[in-house]
């Protein structure tokens, strides 16, 4: 008998499972709501002009294919750090910061998790109730036990703090706390500047570990507005942890570039750290790939490419919002008893429209619209040629 006789079939990812039969869909004017991917006005993945510059000016010289440090490029590792805390931030001073570039957030995340289990092998993990659906599977992946706590509040449309806040109050301490740090993933509701800050007195108050992802930093408000939680941990002197990406904010999603970010007490204790976290990586995938990390490290490091970049973002950061007033105004027009006002005030890629489930089936079913079954929506994959057939199919099924 084969070996792999005993295999069972795994369940399909439900978001990728979509994307299949989206793409098995051979109506023309079908629409997929259901990515988590920033397209541009044409429907396309854009090439950010200031990554096409920084990767020509890279490609031009031809660059040997060494191996990199373990913890990848110091030069991008020094500039995550910056976006995130600012530059000449006094974490680095203090010699508090231990960055290592990552294969893309979720890259980011499982060294986190690999390294946290290591060092607390007994602690539970929590994530938001809901949360992107891979924080579940990596972090038990990762041999954890997984629970939530409350997060959304579906008849607010915001997020239930006062739950939320006396959850964290009765968690064990060094339990892991998994927090979006801005524009949630999948609901766009985020925690104000003052809730964020009595969500870092629980954490020093139960002696829990946040672990910040940062997804879409840029996406929201702007790279220093959307750092808040970040800063607000920054300043209570705690040991945190945080895994970026840019994926979506320098639209480089295949070439997986992101980082993990652990704050120390102090540089002695980074030192320990860091060598346990190479070690992490070693057995892993041993050094991340250099190409990504060159070339957001290249973009951050020049004034003039920079700000070519900070305003590619805020095209797409308006762009965004632009989709979230147009479909709310769209489908006013179309008399639509339901009022969608609460889209524009939602943050990031995401909304959850409160579409049910048979409506969303029914989206696709009659209109090749396809979206997550919570009712989540893609605002990014709107553009100007769809957004007037998606309010049509949408006022027609609700
Ligand atoms: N965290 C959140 C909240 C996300 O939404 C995503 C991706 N959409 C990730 C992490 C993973 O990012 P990456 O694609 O860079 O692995």
């Amino acid at each position: 008998a084969s070996i792999f006789a005993a295999v069972e079939m795994a369940p399909r990812d439900p978001i990728l499972g979509l994307n299949e039969a989206y793409n098995a869909d051979t109506r023309s004017n079908k629409v997929n709501l259901g990515v988590g991917v920033y397209y541009n006005d044409n429907g396309k993945i854009p090439l950010l002009a200031a990554v096409k510059a920084a990767e020509e000016a890279r490609l031009k010289n031809a660059p040997p294919r060494g191996y990199q440090p373990i913890e990848g490029l110091g030069a991008y590792n020094t500039a995550v750090q910056n976006l995130l805390f600012g530059a000449g931030n006094a974490l680095a001073e203090a010699g508090r910061l231990v960055t290592a570039e990552a294969l893309g957030g979720t890259g980011a995340l499982k060294i986190g998790a690999d390294f946290l289990k290591r060092l607390s092998p007994e602690a539970t993990v929590y994530i938001s109730d809901p949360s992107w659906e891979n924080h579940r599977a990596l972090f038990e992946s990762a041999g954890f036990k997984v629970e939530n706590y409350p997060y959304y509040d579906a008849t607010t449309r915001g997020v239930n703090f006062a739950g939320m806040k006396a959850a964290l109050l009765s968690y064990a301490p060094g339990s892991v706390i998994v927090l979006h740090a801005c524009c949630h993933n999948p609901t766009g509701a985020d925690l104000s500047d003052a809730q964020w800050a009595e969500v870092v007195e629980a954490c020093r108050e139960r002696g829990l570990v946040p672990f910040l992802d940062m997804a879409y930093q840029g996406f929201a408000e702007g790279i220093e507005a959307d750092a808040v939680a970040v800063r607000a941990f920054a300043a209570s002197g705690l040991q945190f942890f945080i895994s970026s990406s840019f994926s979506k904010s320098f639209s480089l999603y295949g070439e997986r570039v992101g980082a993990l970010t652990i704050i120390t007490s102090g540089k002695e204790e980074s030192g320990r750290v860091l060598s346990q976290l190479k070690r992490v990586i070693r057995t892993n995938y041993s050094n991340p790939p250099i190409h990504g990390g060159a070339i957001v490290a290249a973009v951050l490091s020049d004034a003039g490419l920079r700000a070519q970049w900070e305003d590619e973002l805020a095209g797409m950061r308006d762009r965004i919002r632009a989709m979230r007033t147009g479909l709310v105004e769209k489908l006013k027009a179309r008399n639509v008893a339901q009022d969608f006002s609460f889209v524009v005030g939602q943050r990031g890629m995401f909304s959850y429209t409160g579409l049910t489930a048979a409506q969303v089936e029914k989206l696709k079913d009659e209109y090749g619209i396809y979206a997550v079954s919570t009712g989540r929506i893609c605002l990014a994959a709107l553009n100007n040629q769809n957004i007037d057939y998606v309010a049509d199919a949408i006022a027609k099924v609700v």
